[in-house]
């Protein structure tokens, strides 16, 4: 049977009344037989019939043991960091997600927790940056926004040599995709508000374990810091997973469609994207994952920030908005959105100049796509663009 068929099938019929759709257990206490004597369940923060059902099925689709919902995909991350002690070391990518560097900078460091960014598509750097303190190697691949690839079982194997643990936060390849847990990583994260959600309209977050002794240990921490995920949110983020090979599927071969267009347009200068020969890391790519997903970035001939602003202001199916992985493309430019609090010096280094685009691809025709693009091009070609900063609108 194939792997899909089975995780549909895998998702319970309630075995009380047969519905097909699994039930919300909107309740937070449950009804004891005798003191401590319960059907498996008695309060909702530590355990949900919903959640559970949800926590079984993440475990199942990322090949681990231990699956976890939380209020959001940060409130993930905050739990593994928890494993962490005053002294130790994480040696993170560079790239990384905006609010994971606020997590680790602004709330861990002050509890003396160091971390060491470094360009993990760079298996040398990851060496070179371990010290015996490093227990945690952070990995996103690919990275958001310029999608660098990291190579995740190369990586594992200098974590085990170094007795660190090696998390990779998943959100952008989804295990539709990409099974780090199956390539020597530990532990898996995602935001669920992004593609396994899929339909933007809900915040929350997951974690997957290997080992069943790690993952009783993050449970612990669930439960003691009290971060879940509500019943109602845990049955939406069930029903989006039910759809998302299909929605994966087609996002990918959309995405290459448009990324490949984009390439040859004359007003594009670079375009990121994992599945394009050009890519930086396209064999890495190619060997660690099934697809290389629905995110592209390009930046302009005319780099300017203006030339961006002006691009967004005539795109009318791609929305502009943060976040990504819904059913509606979206468009949104780093440089003024995501990676604002990034210094303008550092963020342009690391790829994200000030003309970067990025595109989150929707379930639209791909030729419908391309077409708003090639007409929103068109309305800024012979546009006086200046270096004025002008307001974008939505
Ligand atoms: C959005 C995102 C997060 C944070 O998830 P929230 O659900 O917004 O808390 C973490 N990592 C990546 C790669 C993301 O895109």
């Amino acid at each position: 049977m194939s792997s899909i068929t089975e995780l549909i099938h895998s998702i319970p019929v309630d075995p009380l009344t047969g519905a097909i759709s699994v039930p919300i257990y909107q309740t937070s206490t449950f009804v004891q037989d005798a003191p401590g004597v319960n059907k498996g369940y008695d309060y909702s923060r530590s355990n949900n019939p919903t959640r559970a059902v949800l926590e079984q099925l993440i475990a199942k689709l990322e090949k681990g043991s231990t699956g976890l919902a939380f209020a959001s995909g940060l409130a993930a991350i905050d739990c593994v960091i928890k494993l962490l002690k005053t002294g130790d070391e994480i040696v993170a990518v560079d790239d990384i997600y905006g609010g994971a560097y606020r997590l680790f900078n602004a709330v861990y460091e002050q509890f003396g927790i160091k971390v060491h960014y470094v360009d993990t598509s760079n298996t040398e750097k990851v060496f070179e940056a371990i010290t015996p303190k490093t227990k945690l190697i952070w990995l996103e691949t690919p990275t958001n926004p310029t999608l660098k690839i990291s190579d995740i079982a190369a990586i594992a194997k200098i974590a085990k040599a170094n007795n660190a643990l090696l998390c990779v936060d998943n959100t952008f390849a989804t295990p539709a995709l990409q099974t780090p847990l199956t390539l020597g990583a530990d532990i898996v994260v995602h935001s669920a508000t992004k593609y396994l959600g899929g339909h933007s309209d809900l915040i929350a977050g997951l974690l997957v374990t290997k080992n069943p002794e790690l993952g009783a240990k993050l449970k612990f921490y669930q439960n003691a810091c009290g971060n879940i995920l509500g019943p109602f949110d845990s049955w939406l983020t069930i029903r989006g997973i039910e759809t998302l090979h299909l929605r994966i599927r087609q996002h990918c071969s959309t995405a290459l469609e448009v990324a490949k267009w984009l390439q040859q347009h004359p007003l594009v200068d670079q375009v990121y994207y994992p599945g394009l020969k050009t890519h930086a890391n396209h064999d890495i790519a190619i060997k660690q994952a099934k697809g290389f997903g629905g995110i592209i970035s390009f930046s302009l001939k005319n780099d300017t920030e203006a030339a961006a602003l002006e691009l967004v202001k005539h795109t009318e199916l791609f929305k502009l908005a943060e976040s990504l992985g819904g059913i509606k493309s979206l468009i949104s430019h780093p440089a003024n959105m995501t990676h604002k609090s990034i210094p303008a010096e550092k963020r342009r280094a690391n790829g994200v100049v000030d003309s970067l685009l990025r595109l989150s691809i929707g379930l639209e025709e791909a030729e419908d796509l391309i077409e708003d693009l090639e007409q929103a091009f068109e309305k800024t070609r012979n546009t006086k663009t200046t270096s004025k900063y002008e307001k974008a609108t939505v």
